[in-house]
């Protein structure tokens, strides 16, 4: 279907809710019952605006630090944004974490579990909890192995009370990813989890077909990154 659309931010916006709003229809889902998630890691606030004033309200970012710089800024344009840490989080950064990100989706190591279970009752805020799992058991990637998650879902509810909503996975690259989102459905339905934070620009139908709740929409919505940035390694995972 040809897009006479000139190729700006708002009109990328448009197509991917239209994509998402179509694929939910395809799948007997309800309109509205996959979230979008803009991805706008690595763009910076002039960037940002003009997709806040398209309407869209919730934004991913992967670093606790760039989040901070840009988001009180643009928070200011409208009260009612939605900030998503969809990175590593190391423990030490947790404070900053609970106070900036209405929900975080790398929840995946009891120290992390811990340390945002002592900022949430310090800060009375109460971001919503995802446990990453890493489905392709790849060495270098985040997240908790699949047979280990339940256990670790149990022990963030028993040992440290918090309340995890979904669980997030990142497919390995250039796999399949359906195998991957039929893996984490199948998880958090026998986990009694609801939410499920999967599929990216080149995948989020596929995940929409599989269950997603949350679709994290980076390059389809802002363009691509610069090389540099999705190559870098994420903030050390020591600690
Ligand atoms: C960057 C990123 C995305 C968005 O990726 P795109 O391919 O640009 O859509 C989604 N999820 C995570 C965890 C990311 O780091």
């Amino acid at each position: 279907m040809p897009d006479p659309a000139p190729d700006t931010v708002q009109s990328r916006l448009a197509s991917v809710l239209a994509r998402v709003e179509a694929r939910e229809a395809q799948s007997g889902r309800a309109p509205g019952s996959a979230r979008l998630i803009a991805v706008s890691k690595t763009f910076g606030v002039d960037e940002i605006r003009p997709v806040i004033a398209a309407g869209q309200r919730r934004f991913g970012e992967n670093r606790v630090q760039e989040a901070q710089a840009k988001w009180p800024l643009l928070r200011e344009m409208t009260d009612d944004i939605e900030l998503h840490l969809i990175g590593p989080l190391q423990s030490n950064k947790a404070k900053e974490a609970v106070a900036l990100f209405d929900a975080i989706h790398t929840v995946d190591r009891d120290k992390i579990a811990g340390a945002l279970a002592d900022e949430i009752a310090k800060q009375g805020r109460k971001p919503q909890l995802f446990v990453q799992v890493n489905t392709g058991l790849e060495p270098q990637k985040a997240g908790i192995a699949p047979r280990e998650a339940a256990e670790f879902v149990e022990r963030c509810r028993t040992v440290h009370g918090l309340a995890i909503g979904g669980l997030m996975c990142i497919p390995p690259a250039g796999e399949a990813a359906g195998p991957h989102f039929a893996l984490l459905a199948k998880m958090a339905a026998e986990i009694g989890v609801s939410e499920l934070s999967m599929g990216m620009s080149g995948d989020f139908e596929t995940a929409i077909a599989f269950g997603a709740t949350h679709v994290r929409v980076g390059g389809a919505i802002f363009g691509s990154r610069p090389p540099i940035a999705s190559t870098m390694p994420e903030e050390p995972t020591a600690g």
